[in-house]
């Protein structure tokens, strides 16, 4: 596999001119010790072995590769497959990134862990690798999506993480980060930061990136075996960048196949009305959060609201190494609208009996609007980064339907979403 982090141009952590460390002089010892227990972690075939055992006893890896035989004959286009991440443990791929630091704490000795959440799902998945390795482990939530997100704040503290309703700002997810980085700050020789996405200083984007890469070295092989070619084009959505640039690692080497990142669109093109970084124009060059990447920001540098059906992609940065990776022209971005999400949910259920979580629908959609324009001799790879269950409010009320409405209205009202 191409070394993707291996730019040679002596600035570490810079793919191109994105990436980077911004961070408060006082963490410069802690990022140090990280990165060098990443380096040698890295460097260490036993490391690697251990952390692909402990996914395939505890999370049911290999996840497979699907034939979507239906929903191909139903579009009469190109072959469509899926790659199941909604198979893991706690429904996402997000757990990969997840157990992968546990172990890397565990090496560097610490017995405390900290990450910020915004819908809750890495919170979630934090909390689960936390109580697995008898870590301490306090979660920071926006007070506003604490509120809105009651079932996983449930499931935080059930598995013995405490989670803490961040009062300050907007009170979401980056009151939620301001807060986390605090914490760190103080407790830095104990704790370890874990960050969610592949974003952030360096070297989170790498580190994310190289443990979620075991989607893509899984899906290339198990994809050969099961077709006899690669796929013409692999589709994943983009959030931070963590699932799409685990399955597009996989691809990165072989040029024919095209590599199609899958933003949200939101209510289409126009500040606020979605969180497309690369494929609407409303994002620029900026530093926040620790690195340099697009940002959705205004002149002043302030953050845009950004909006999306799907929790997960509503995200105002995103991973460094796709934006320089798109910039080069090997990675095509494309944004797709909630109006879009809803109908490919809608047809993926009906045709295959799958309920992709609303983020990986995006990859489905943009799939399913291009793979009627292919021909049957040519095939496909969605990512599936997750399953929809945890979505079941949001889907009901996006599909309008009138029988259930009044009973999830209910619903969202008891749990105050
Ligand atoms: C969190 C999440 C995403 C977005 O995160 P990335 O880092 O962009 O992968 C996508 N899909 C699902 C199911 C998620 O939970």
């Amino acid at each position: 596999m191409m070394d993707l982090f291996d730019y040679d141009d002596g600035r570490e952590g810079y793919y191109g001119q994105y990436g980077g460390t911004f961070l408060p002089e006082i963490l410069h010892t802690t990022i140090e010790d990280l990165k060098r227990e990443f380096g040698s972690a890295k460097q260490d075939p036993a490391f690697w072995q251990e952390y692909v055992e402990l996914l395939h006893s505890y999370s049911g890896r290999p996840t497979p590769v699907t034939s979507l035989d239906n929903l191909s004959r139903h579009l009469g286009g190109a072959r469509i497959y899926a790659k199941r991440e909604d198979l893991n443990q706690t429904g996402a791929h997000k757990i990969n990134n997840v157990l992968g630091q546990g172990l890397l704490v565990k090496r560097m000795g610490k017995s405390r862990v900290i990450a910020e959440t915004g819908a809750g799902q890495h919170g979630y998945a934090t909390a689960t690798m936390a109580a697995r390795f008898g870590l301490k482990c306090k979660i920071y939530m926006g007070a506003v999506d604490v509120a809105r997100q009651r079932p996983n704040v449930f499931w935080m503290e059930k598995l013995g993480a405490e989670v803490i309703a961040v009062e300050d700002g907007q009170q979401t997810l980056k009151d939620a980060i301001n807060e986390c980085l605090r914490d760190w700050v103080t407790n830095m020789d104990d704790t370890h930061y874990v960050l969610g996405t592949a974003c952030g200083p360096h070297p989170f984007p790498e580190m994310v990136s190289w443990f979620q890469s075991i989607i893509g070295t899984e899906a290339r092989e198990q994809f050969r075996v099961l077709n006899g070619s690669l796929p013409n084009r692999v589709y994943a959505c983009v959030g931070g960048g963590s699932n799409a640039i685990g399955i597009f690692q996989g691809f990165f080497n072989d040029i024919e196949v095209e590599l199609v990142g899958c933003e949200a669109g939101g209510f289409g093109p126009g500040a606020g009305n979605h969180a497309a970084r690369l494929a609407y124009k409303d994002a620029s060059v900026g530093v926040a959060q620790g690195y340099k990447t697009y940002f959705l920001q205004n002149e002043d540098g302030n953050m845009m609201h950004t909006h999306s059906v799907a929790a997960g992609l509503d995200y105002i940065g995103v991973n460094p190494i796709l934006v320089d990776q798109w910039e080069k022209g090997r990675i095509r971005f494309e944004a797709v609208t909630d109006q879009e999400v809803t109908e490919a949910l809608k047809l993926t259920m009906e045709t295959e009996g799958l309920i992709p979580a609303l983020e990986s629908c995006h990859g489905f959609a943009q799939a399913i609007k291009e793979a009627a324009q292919m021909s049957p001799n040519e095939s496909v790879l969605i990512n599936m980064s997750g399953r929809g269950d945890k979505d079941i409010f949001t889907i009901a009320d996006a599909l309008d339907d009138q029988k259930w409405r009044e009973f999830i209205r209910q619903k969202a009202v008891e749990y105050g979403i």
